[in-house]
């Protein structure tokens, strides 16, 4: 038919050119007819999205490891596709939408690949920003496309339901208007369509379940009961969550006699899964390298610290470099164990990332509040790498940036928190020399506590930064070896913590390093 056409109009050209009329309006207008012909066929060609996960790879719920809640609270909402037809006999209105919000990593993904194993539903997935396209109309074309083609795919495998996964909703989703952008508004409309058009007498039936780190920011519309009726969210693991994770990761890995699973989930405090099945994956690459046929508590410590540091550097630091390295940290090390004995997982002073050496702490437990005493704690440990180059060489590194850094944000924390002798501010007309003042004076004052801290270790800092530069790492147990009869000699090492206030905020804070500075 194009070609007919085609040939059709060459021909009329060629006659009419015959006849001496002028033809060169006449073929400019077809070129550009061509050309727009040849764009709107772009257009409608835009290679579908939503790629069909083939539902091989099962995810059963019981392969999520931690967020029981999470998981209680998406089954039960999938009941509701499970007994549609008693859901459908008393009248309830289909759930439409189930938005699980919460920071990447923590199995947002799983959760959607699951509820579609629970259901028995066919499973598509798209990610928000394959919806945003420069030209008006094709992000809503391609949802409507989304919605058509979970309802065929399901009818074609003789599925009740089908699941839509919308990843990163917040990027289609975010307030209208908000982008001045058309685009995004007529994408988001299209959606709303969708989901207003969803009935429980319609067969497949279609559910929508959306994910995002940022629901602060979505279009209210989309909140709106009828909509995405059900929030549910997917938090960072605690303890117990990630020991959980742990043992669902290493069900295929074998592993030494010496692995102590509870250690590594108490040590990995603010990891979320993505980041503990790395951890775990590192460790049995550690022991390929090693020729290693079990993964070994080592293994999995370096494995930590790699996550949390970077890749070992092949940087060679001079001698003296390594001794100023192991003096400082071996400060943050020594405040650290005497404002929360036992603490110290290990020091190492092998480069890794950007970091020369590193403290790593054992987070006494999962903690989501801290007292004003905690916080001035921390930073004195954050002070205490430079106060202890000071102590022994009388002069501080460009190294500490990162520590200072730190210690600055405790205590605008510790500001605004209404915890300073200013007591309880309104953060919003705080002005700025007033916050400088108070941390400037919070600062000075810890510095002073922690110098005196330190003190007592002046005369035997230098042998023991020694031996850690030959043993490259050091764990707590060997520390606290040589820590405890220093401090026995001593009176009045400052321990307990008394509650004077509390405030919610969370410091995952894990590891003080020296970076390579300036
Ligand atoms: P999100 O979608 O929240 O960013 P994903 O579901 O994509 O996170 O998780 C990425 C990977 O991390 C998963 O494939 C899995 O290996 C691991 N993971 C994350 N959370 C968990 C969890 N709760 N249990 C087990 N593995 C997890
Ligand atoms: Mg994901
Ligand atoms: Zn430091």
């Amino acid at each position: 038919m194009k070609e007919w056409l085609l040939g059709i109009g060459v021909a009329l050209v060629i006659f009419l050119a015959f006849l001496h009329v002028n033809i060169l309006p006449l073929l400019f207008l077809g070129g550009l007819a061509g050309m727009l012909w040849f764009m709107m066929e772009r257009r409608n060609g835009t290679p579908a999205i939503a790629r069909d996960i083939p539902v091989k790879h099962h995810v059963e719920f019981d392969e999520i490891g931690g967020q029981e809640t999470a998981k209680r609270e998406l089954m039960e909402a999938l009941d509701f596709l499970r007994y549609r037809d008693r859901i459908k006999s008393l009248g309830i209105r289909p759930l439409k939408g189930i938005l699980l919000t919460g920071p990447p990593g923590t199995g947002k993904t799983l959760m959607a690949k699951a509820a579609a194993t629970y259901t028995d539903s066919i499973f598509l997935s798209a990610t928000g920003s394959e919806f945003v396209e420069m030209y008006v109309g094709v992000g809503a074309q391609r949802v409507r496309d989304l919605f058509r083609r979970a309802r065929t795919s399901a009818k074609k495998e003789n599925k009740d339901s089908a699941i839509i996964f919308i990843d990163e909703i917040d990027v289609l989703g975010g307030r209208r208007g908000q982008f001045s952008h058309q685009e995004y508004d007529q994408t988001l409309n299209q959606l709303l369509t969708e989901m207003d058009g969803m009935s429980t007498t319609q067969s497949p039936s279609v559910l929508l379940v959306a994910a995002t780190n940022r629901s602060d920011i979505l279009d209210p519309a989309l909140l709106r009961p009828g909509r995405f009726d059900r929030q549910i969210k997917v938090d960072l693991p605690d303890k117990d969550g990630r020991l959980h994770i742990l043992k669902i990761q290493t069900r295929s890995k074998p592993l030494a006699e010496n692995v102590d699973m509870e250690h590594i989930a108490r040590e990995t405090y603010g990891f979320s899964g993505a980041q503990l099945e790395a951890l775990v994956n590192e460790a049995a690459i550690i022991a390929l390298r090693n020729n290693g046929d079990k993964v070994t508590q080592e293994m999995f410590r370096d494995a930590v610290d790699k996550v949390l540091m970077g890749e070992k550097t092949g940087r060679k630091p001079t001698e003296e470099d390594l001794e100023r390295v192991a003096i400082h940290e071996l400060g943050h090390a020594i405040i650290s164990e005497l404002m929360r004995p036992g603490t110290v997982s290990h020091i190492t002073i092998a480069p890794r990332g950007d970091a020369l050496g590193f403290v790593r702490q054992i987070p006494e437990s999962d903690r989501y509040l801290y007292t004003l005493d905690h916080l001035k704690q921390q930073i004195n440990v954050a002070l205490a790498g430079s106060l202890a180059e000071e102590l022994h060489y009388g002069n501080r590194s460009t190294g500490a940036q990162n520590d200072f850094m730190q210690a600055s944000s405790l205590a605008r924390t510790l500001v605004k928190c209404g915890l300073s002798r200013i007591g309880i501010v309104d953060e919003e007309n705080l002005p700025d020399a007033v916050l400088d003042t108070e941390v400037r004076y919070i600062l000075a004052e810890q510095d002073k506590i922690t110098r005196e801290l330190l003190k007592p270790f002046k005369d035997h800092i230098l042998e023991f930064a020694h031996h850690i530069v030959e043993e490259e790492s050091i764990n707590g147990t060997e520390f606290r070896g040589w820590l405890d009869p220093i401090q026995a000699t001593q009176v009045g090492a400052q321990k307990g913590v008394t509650i004077e206030n509390t405030i919610n905020i969370q410091l995952p804070e894990t590891s003080h390093s020296l970076s390579q500075g300036a």
